[in-house]
């Protein structure tokens, strides 16, 4: 079984600052980390790090970050098919830490939108029925319709995290057999009961530190969260989303408690350190979390 994840790839490079600049202010920062980055790529190296057959797909551009991305994506267990743009600039994210611990992230997507609906719906063609395919929502709408409608027709399974949110998800729904998103998501989606009336199979529903919830049309399976220090909470809902779908595919079940178990414990695991991809389970963690 392969997990095919379509989307987005960046450079983060966080800065700490004092304090958050006015407009025509130049202020000193230091550089904390340079780390890889984006929600696909994020999700992609936790799926890979599970140790179930990945392939991730991402555009980016053609100059020295491109390449970048490429030799740090070449580091996890994960195949990587880049598709390297003419003219498009690889997407970077600027994290700005202020010593009162808020930050604010300024995210490029030039690279990610450029991603063709045919490039999309051809990276699945080695696709195969019982597959699954991953994908959130930076990538445009057409190559998010391409993906999704050629994985069906392959006879593989979906799974969609809508965020950042964006107007065209409406169209996706009944392409889609399950959900992930956190509580503000589903609010300004409607609710999960009007997800699930507009064709979604079943979602799971991500509540921070009180847990997350299992919906399906006629049950709800409620998981606590992992208790642990709170240390940086930046790419706890991709590590959940990848650990929940991959402990039940390693499993060869539907998504259950013990999935969501799993997946808490290791977004618990990103949650207790500083950093994203660099804060998820190592190979050796994540298969010490999928053996309980
Ligand atoms: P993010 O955007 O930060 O990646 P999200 O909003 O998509 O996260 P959350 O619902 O905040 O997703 O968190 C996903 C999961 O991570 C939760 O279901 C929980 O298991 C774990 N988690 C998040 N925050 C905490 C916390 N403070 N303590 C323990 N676990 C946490």
């Amino acid at each position: 079984m392969k997990v095919f994840v379509i989307g987005n790839v960046a450079l983060d490079e966080t800065l700490s600052i004092e304090d958050f600049p006015r407009p025509g202010a130049s202020i000193f920062g230091a550089a904390l980390s340079r780390d890889l980055g984006g929600k696909g790529a994020n999700q992609a190296v936790a799926m890979g790090r599970t140790g179930l057959a990945c392939i991730f797909v991402s555009a980016v551009g053609q100059g020295p970050r491109g390449q970048e991305i490429a030799q740090r994506l070449a580091q996890e267990p994960l195949e990587a098919e880049l598709v390297a743009l003419e003219g498009v600039a690889t997407d970077i994210s600027i994290v700005l830490m202020s010593a009162r611990g808020e930050n604010a992230i300024i995210t490029t997507r030039e690279a990610a939108s450029a991603l063709t609906p045919e490039a999309a719906a051809a990276a699945l063609a080695r696709g195969q029925t019982g597959d699954l395919l991953v994908l959130q929502g930076n990538l445009s709408a057409a190559a998010t319709q391409a993906a999704l409608r050629a994985a069906r027709d392959a006879g593989m399974r979906t799974a969609f995290n809508p965020s950042p949110l964006q107007p065209y998800f409406g169209t996706l729904w009944p392409l889609v057999d399950t959900v992930f998103l956190n509580e503000g998501e589903a609010e300004a989606l409607g609710g999960v009961e009007s997800l699930l009336a507009q064709g979604v199979g079943e979602i799971v529903l991500t509540l921070g530190a009180q847990g997350a919830e299992l919906i399906r049309t006629t049950e709800r399976t409620r998981v606590p969260a992992h208790p642990c220090a709170v240390v940086d909470t930046t790419g706890a809902g991709d590590c959940f989303m990848a650990v929940a779908l991959a402990s039940a595919a390693l499993r060869g079940t539907r998504l259950d408690a013990r999935a969501l178990n799993h997946a808490a414990r290791a977004a618990a695991h990103t949650v207790g350190r500083a950093g994203t991809v660099a804060a998820f389970p190592n190979r050796a963690e994540m298969a010490a979390i999928l053996a309980t």
